[in-house]
């Protein structure tokens, strides 16, 4: 039985860092705010499928720094 987990996306200076709302699963990854390229930090759970889901995130306007 396959089972989903959702990724959780939060809004970092560099782009989106998604991480899997299952603890003992533990996948993370990017995507870059300029490229667009996704990076997998952690693989997690290679069974699972993940569906990503951003929840009350504000993307700040082009141009403005986040420090
Ligand atoms: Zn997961």
């Amino acid at each position: 039985m396959t089972s989903f987990h959702r990724l959780i996306g939060t809004a970092e200076p560099g782009g989106l860092l998604f991480a899997c709302e299952i603890e003992s699963c533990g996948r993370r990854l990017t995507v870059d705010r300029d490229s667009g390229d996704l990076t997998v930090i952690d693989h997690g759970d290679r069974a699972a499928l993940h569906r990503g889901a951003i929840g009350g995130v504000d993307m700040p306007p082009p141009g403005l720094k986040q420090v």
